[in-house]
């Protein structure tokens, strides 16, 4: 066994999930249905939940009540953040890792993984192939190697940012990977990131500790929980926190979901700007087999309840869904997802549409293009999102201030999502889309009131229409 390094936490760091107490609240009696409603009646009216409030939510097993919670969900989406979908893409840097993680294909003992990294000129190529499909914000992912340290990962920033081709650009770039130390994080700010994802992938302790291997980095649980922490300490307040769902119990997953998110508020006045709900896939050399796997209707339950316990932060659901899930969830919770995703590394301008698990880290479920979600999306009556204005302007907490300051969606969110969607669909978008595309526009511009506003953004899509300006945020 190797000896790691003692690592940093931050000032006062503390584990907060309490697993015998969180146990205990999922072991407590049904809640009755007044109590449900109260609760979600508590999350319309713009009030976070409480972890023992989130598992009155988790106890029931009454079917009826179980809708009520998927209906509340789906209210506060509508009714509050309205039809948007932000959309992104994940860029996978490179597969090295040291630690061994029992369920990604990535792991140091996966002997079939094939190893590579991105070298500079081939990280242009793959950011070029995204931005001609019409991609602007990216998530870039790597594995816990040496190699890819703080100023490993902010030079990769650096260059996406730099890659411009014909009218593409990437406007934003999230991070996900390895917890880093206060002088990691301030470096990788620097280069200018937006949001710092770290997943726990499990809340249970002892779970945690099956599937991370003692003297791997990862296997040290209040490191990595206390990751994020470290991240607002050294100035990074725009955080993404996650779990991996099929490791334990999915009920648990979401209290410490939440535990988590509080404990950010708490603690440094923000909470996550994201939470990520993976669910266990296929992974070179993982069998899913004997896994505590998430049915659909239970985890249709997962989100619902996300969604009513922090009703502003975002919620994002990726590609290792199908299709229909993804296409269920945006309804009733999920407000960010990817599009036309390769995870191979390399994979945007290489692997064609095949899947080939020994270059990725695990098999996804919705391999469409960007073209056909975004056809999908305007069909349906969302309008697809490239928006980046607040994080370009500083506006951090975006989702917060969706949610608490009246009149921002329709001031700014609106009004962006459909400038952006207009530069898809003049610069990137199938005819068959654009039309599509076209007629959501007027619809979204028929439903709102004649003002000095609404003339500039009708001026600002006839711009986009017939003229190279592009980036007209409000
Ligand atoms: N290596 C860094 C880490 O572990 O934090 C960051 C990147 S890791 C490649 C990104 C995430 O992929 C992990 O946090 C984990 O939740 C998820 N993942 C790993 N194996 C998976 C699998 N078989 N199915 C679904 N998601 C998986
Ligand atoms: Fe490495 Fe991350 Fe995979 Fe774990 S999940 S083996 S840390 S890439």
């Amino acid at each position: 066994m190797t000896t790691l390094a003692p690592m940093m936490l931050s000032e006062g760091a503390t584990d907060f999930v309490d697993d015998a107490a969180f146990e205990a609240l999922l072991r407590d009696r049904e809640p009755d249905a007044a109590e449900i409603r109260d609760l979600i009646a508590k999350s319309l009216g713009k009030e976070a939940l409480s972890v023992e409030e989130t598992a009155r939510l988790l106890t029931t097993s009454d079917p009826e009540l179980v809708d009520e919670i998927i209906e509340g969900a789906r209210r506060l989406k509508r009714e509050v953040y309205g039809n948007r979908i932000v959309l992104f893409a994940p860029l996978y840097i490179g597969n090295k890792c040291v630690n061994d993680c029992r369920y990604c294909g990535f792991r140091r003992s996966s002997p079939d993984a094939i190893r590579r990294t991105l070298s500079p000129e081939e990280i242009r190529r793959q950011v070029e192939a995204l931005e001609d499909k019409g991609h602007k914000r990216l998530i870039l992912v790597f594995g816990e190697h040496p190699q890819y340290n703080a100023d490993f990962i902010a030079d990769c920033v650096r260059r996406v940012y730099e890659t411009r081709k014909g009218r593409g650009e990437i406007r934003r770039v999230n991070i996900n990977a390895a917890p880093m130390d206060h002088e990691g994080y301030r470096i990788i700010k620097a280069a200018g990131i937006g949001t710092y994802q770290i997943f726990q992938e499990t809340y249970h302790h002892e779970t945690y500790d099956r599937y991370h291997p003692a003297g791997t980095r990862k296997g040290d649980y209040l490191h990595r929980l206390d990751g994020l922490s470290r991240a607002m300490e050294a100035g990074c307040d725009d955080v993404g926190i996650g779990a991996l769902f099929g490791l334990h119990d999915w009920r648990f997953e979401v209290l410490g979901l939440i535990a988590h998110a509080l404990h950010l508020q708490d603690r440094y006045g923000v909470g996550p700007h994201t939470i990520s709900f993976p669910r266990l896939r296929p992974a070179v050399g993982l069998s899913c087999d004997g896994q505590p796997l998430v049915s659909d209707a239970d985890f249709k339950r997962v989100i619902a309840t996300l969604r009513l316990a922090v009703p502003y932060t975002g919620l994002i659901l990726t590609a290792r869904e199908k299709p229909e899930m993804r296409r269920e969830a945006m309804a009733f919770g999920v407000s960010q997802i990817d599009a036309g995703s390769r995870i191979e590394i390399g994979g945007y301008t290489e692997a064609g549409d095949a899947q080939c698990l020994e270059r990725e880290q695990f098999s996804l479920g919705d391999v469409r293009s960007l073209d056909e979600v975004m056809r999908e999306l305007v069909g349906n009556d969302h309008i697809p999102s490239f928006c980046t204005a607040c994080y370009r302007l500083g506006r951090t907490g975006e989702h917060f201030m969706e949610f608490a300051i009246p009149g921002f969606i329709k001031r700014f969110c609106t009004p962006n999502a459909l400038t952006t969607l207009m530069e898809y669909l003049v610069d990137y978008a199938s005819p068959e889309t654009r039309e599509v595309g076209e007629r959501l526009v007027q619809t979204e511009l028929d439903k709102i009131e004649q003002s000095r506003q609404k003339q500039e953004l009708v001026d600002r899509l006839r711009r986009i229409r017939e003229t190279e300006e592009r980036d007209l945020y409000f």
